[in-house]
C-alpha cells in the first residue's frame, strides 16, 4: 500500500497515519518528524531546515526530495508506506513519481478542514517538549508525558507562523490535490468530525483501493 495523506497544518494528518500505519503494517513516513530531528542535530543541513520551520516556509525541494528518496529506500518501505507531509508542492510530486517508478499504485487522501477550525486546532495543540509527541495521543487528560517531559505549544504553532503555514499550504501544496485529481488518484474525507469517525472514512476510501476489507 502506497498512500499519502495530504491536507492543511492541524488537519490530523500525523494521528490518522498513526492508524493506518497499525492496521496495515507498513512505516508512518512523517517528514515534519524527520526534519524536527535534523533541525536538532549539529550539522550544516540543520541550521536551513530550522530556520524554514521556524518561519512556516518550505524546506527546499531538493532537501526534501533526498530526505524522501533515502527514507523510501529502506527494506521496511518495501511493501508500502504511508507518507505525511510529502508531497506539499507540485514540484516534490513529480519527484515522487520518479521515486515511485515500478514501485505500484499510489493513492492520495485529502483530509479537508476548514481553515478557523485548523487555527482552532493548532492553538490548542501541545506537545511534550521532551519526545515530540502529541498530547491527544499521549496522556491527553495528564499534565505530563508518560516520558515525563512537559506539554507545550510547538513553536511553529504560534499564530503568526500557523498563519502563514496556511498561506504556504494554498499557494503551494493545494495545487499538488489537482495534480493527482487528474489522474484519479484523489480521494477527499471529511476531516472535521471526531478522529474515529475519520478513521473509518479514511478506511473507507483505501480498503477498496488496495483490496482489504474494513477490520475497524
Ligand atoms: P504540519 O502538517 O502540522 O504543518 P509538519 O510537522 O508536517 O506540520 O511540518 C512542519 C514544517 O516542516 C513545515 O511547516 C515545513 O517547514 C517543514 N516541512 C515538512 N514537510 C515538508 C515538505 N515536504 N517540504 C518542505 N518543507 C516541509
Amino acid at each position: 500500500m502506497n498512500l499519502v495523506l495530504i491536507g492543511p497544518p492541524g488537519a490530523g494528518k500525523g494521528t490518522q497515519a498513526d492508524r493506518v500505519a497499525l492496521a496495515w503494517g507498513v512505516p508512518k513516513i512523517s517528514t515534519g518528524d524527520i526534519l524536527r530531528r535534523a533541525a536538532a542535530s549539529t550539522d550544516l543541513l540543520a541550521i536551513a531546515v530550522a530556520g524554514a520551520m521556524a518561519a512556516g516556509e518550505l524546506v527546499s525541494d531538493d532537501v526534501m526530495t533526498t530526505l524522501v528518496d533515502e527514507r523510501l529506500s529502506q527494506p521496511d518501505a518495501s511493501s508500502g508506506f504511508i507518507l505525511d507531509g510529502f508531497p506539499r508542492s507540485v514540484e516534490q510530486a513529480q519527484m515522487l513519481d520518479m521515486i515511485l517508478e515500478g514501485r505500484g499504485q499510489l493513492l492520495v487522501v485529502e483530509i479537508a478542514v476548514p481553515e478557523v477550525e485548523v487555527l482552532r486546532r493548532l492553538g490548542q495543540r501541545r506537545i511534550c517538549e521532551r519526545c515530540g509527541v502529541n498530547q491527544d495521543a499521549a496522556a491527553p487528560d495528564a499534565s505530563a508525558c508518560t516520558c515525563g517531559g512537559s506539554f507545550v505549544l510547538r513553536s511553529d504553532d504560534n499564530e503568526a507562523t500557523a498563519r502563514r503555514r496556511l498561506e504556504v499550504y494554498t499557494r503551494t501544496t493545494a495545487p499538488v490535490l489537482d495534480f493527482y485529481r487528474q489522474r484519479g488518484s484523489l480521494r477527499t474525507v471529511d476531516g472535521n468530525l471526531r478522529p474515529d469517525e475519520v478513521a473509518v472514512r479514511i478506511g473507507h476510501a483505501i480498503d477498496p483501493v488496495f483490496d482489504r476489507h474494513l477490520t475497524t
